[in-house]
């Protein structure tokens, strides 16, 4: 959830720390530290807030110079974000930054106060700190193996030891760290982007291996202490793009990305303008063997699995249920031999859908995932992975990352229609020409900026708006309420549209913002009518629909007209673009903080 870093080299640690971990500032947190020698001595300085706050500490009070040291921002589960709850914890022999949970926390603190420990902070990680201490017997490996052959739950930690003042130790489980390799200085980093600046190749760290790293050496022992040797690997990712490259916001560089994202991510999958997932593994008479999907993820991943829940159903014929991760790992749902899980997540680290990929696993059946980030826990476990190539998602409300998904959940419905002969090759070319077609059209939907600019100025003061529509409306209303929700602080709901006069018309006054969402031909007239029962109740409405469609002025207050694509069933690429950039303007004008919305993190690696 949170980030973690480790520096050593030849240049100011306290200065590398921190801005490695500005890099990681999108997986959200609220407090900061550093754990720096100085002098031989470990020198500890945290706060609760931003790095910013540290940095304004380290200033006015004593910066810590040196040249080895761990770094942490923390997302709390543990006790309250406060001062003394932030991390480094520990003490003059050992000093510990920690991602994760550690779930029998309690048992081994009543262990270590029975041997005589206090505890100050409430955090879960202090007792890490104390139980390195307690095994410490003068070395460090062997002190990380027993400690982690005791704790329980899932951990990326950072650590130093008093009698190593060149050395940074790590080890994960369930949590990710990956080890930076430069010149005369080497790191270690919750994520790529925070190595980017001094290093491109890095070391994956595999559950429970220990890292020990020196200025000019890299070490990777398993938990019984042997050597294991490791592939470097290299991030193409250059620094550039994980900068906001002259946008105000990483939300509105990452719309705009989206031509790119999606280019990149669908070009290396057609072939012949058919689709082609045999890289991935994917035939078809693999495809051909299931008789029932279940697509499994959390928030926006989800909202893109109920897209490809109606366009694999309409298409392959084939029955599809989409579940939210955290219920359908506890519903013990009934899975067979001949099922499908797809599993979706950016991070390709969200805990709850790696516990389900896990439980199908268990259950023997088949798992595909659809994930952003290479050789995440997700990406690496099931037995199919389809890479999204979004690059790195900074915002914490996800654009790009939405869409390249959907652009794969088309690109598996096309091919699974045709594997079971659902469609002809002339429709599955036909469809997938469409698809390619997308990131030109999406170009042009970018041009629908001002006019989102202006309806967002109208729902400025708003206090709650509902999105409908029905079908791919209504399953792409669904992404449009969230992302409104989760940067403006509106409340917002969607609703199938049908459905609202079944309870929820009940809200609609003049007070009320309805977004409608109408670009299924089929459906149009229908959602109309609904359109016309909330304007009826003095409802403010704003309608998306295709260009070309014209309406009396009493349907709608506002209109956003959207290229059409020939075939309806891939309008929901093209009409996420406006509601993403209402809902980013509406953040915008009420002053949030947009791309580090309150309470949320990037990543959610805990349950
Ligand atoms: N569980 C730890 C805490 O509450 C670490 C949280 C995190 O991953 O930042 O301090």
């Amino acid at each position: 959830m949170c980030g973690i870093v480790g520096y050593v080299g030849e240049k100011d640690c306290a200065d590398i720390l921190i801005s490695a971990l500005s890099k990681l500032e999108y997986r959200g947190y609220d407090s900061a530290g550093i754990a720096v020698f100085e002098n031989g001595k470990i020198q500890v300085e945290k706060t609760k807030g931003r790095l910013k706050d540290l940095e304004e500490k380290l200033k006015a009070g004593h910066k810590p110079v040196g040249h080895c040291g761990i770094g942490h921002t923390r997302w709390a589960t543990h006790g309250e974000p406060s001062d003394i709850n932030s991390h480094p914890h520990g003490n003059k022999r050992v000093s510990v930054v920690h991602n994760g949970i550690i779930e029998n926390y309690i048992k081994l603190k009543a262990f270590l106060i029975k041997k005589g420990y206090e505890f100050i902070s409430e955090t879960d990680t202090e007792i890490v700190a104390k139980l390195l201490d307690y095994y410490y017997k003068g070395n460090p490996v062997e002190t990380i193996a027993h400690v982690i052959s005791e704790v329980e739950g899932s951990y990326g930690l950072g650590i130093v030891f008093a009698d190593f003042p060149d050395k940074v130790f790590a080890v994960r489980k369930d949590s990710p760290l990956i080890i930076g390799a430069g010149e005369n200085e080497n790191f270690i980093a919750s994520d790529v982007p925070a190595i980017l600046k001094y290093t491109r190749d890095y070391y994956l760290l595999e559950q429970n291996e220990i890292a020990v790293i020196t200025k000019d050496n890299i070490e990777i022992f398993d938990i019984h202490g042997s050597t294991i040797e490791k592939e470097l690997q290299h991030a193409n990712w250059d620094e550039e793009a994980a900068e906001k490259g002259g946008y105000e916001h990483f939300m509105l560089k990452e719309i705009h990305e989206q031509p790119t994202a999606l280019k990149t991510t669908i070009t290396p999958r057609v072939m012949e303008n058919m689709p082609f997932l045999e890289e991935c593994g994917i035939t078809s008479d693999m495809l051909n063997r299931f008789q029932k999907i279940y697509i499994v993820a959390c928030g926006t991943a989800m909202h893109a699995g109920v897209v490809g829940k109606y366009v694999i159903e309409k298409l392959a014929r084939i029955e599809v249920t989409v579940d939210i991760a955290s219920e359908f790992r506890y519903r013990e749902p009934v899975l067979t031999e001949n099922d499908l899980v797809i599993l979706i997540s950016q991070s390709g680290e969200t805990a709850d859908t790696k516990a389900v990929l896990r439980l199908a696993k268990e259950s023997h059946v088949t798992t595909l995932s659809i994930v952003n980030v290479k050789g995440s826990s997700i990406a690496r476990e099931s037995d199919f992975v389809i890479y999204t190539h979004a690059g790195p998602e900074i915002s914490v409300a996800s654009t790009k990352a939405y869409s390249v998904q959907l652009s794969i959940m088309y690109l598996f419905a096309f091919q699974l229609a045709y594997a079971k002969g659902e469609i002809s090759k002339e429709r599955c070319s036909e469809l997938t020409k469409m698809l390619t077609n997308i990131p030109t059209l999406i170009e042009k939907t970018l041009e629908v900026e001002a006019q989102c600019q202006y309806v967002a100025s109208k729902l400025v003061n708003a206090d709650s708006l509902l999105y409908i529509g029905r079908g791919l409306d209504y399953a792409l209303s669904m992404e449009g309420s969230l992302k409104l929700k989760e940067i403006s602080y509106i409340h917002s709901e969607a609703y199938a549209a049908g459905e609202l006069k079944h309870g929820t018309i009940s809200l609609v006054t003049k007070t009320m913002n309805i977004i409608a969402v109408a670009t299924q031909d089929k459906l149009f007239d229908k959602t109309i009518s609904n359109v016309k029962e909330v304007k009826a109740r003095g409802a403010r409405v704003i309608l998306v629909c295709k260009e070309g469609v014209e309406m009396t002025e009493d349907v709608a207050d506002y209109m956003v007209h959207v290229p059409k694509v020939e075939d309806d069933i891939l309008m929901p690429l093209i009409t996420a673009v406006p509601l993403q950039l209402i809902a980013y303007y509406t953040s915008v004008l009420r002053g949030c903080d947009v791309d580090k919305p309150r309470n949320l993190a990037k990543s959610v690696t805990v349950e």
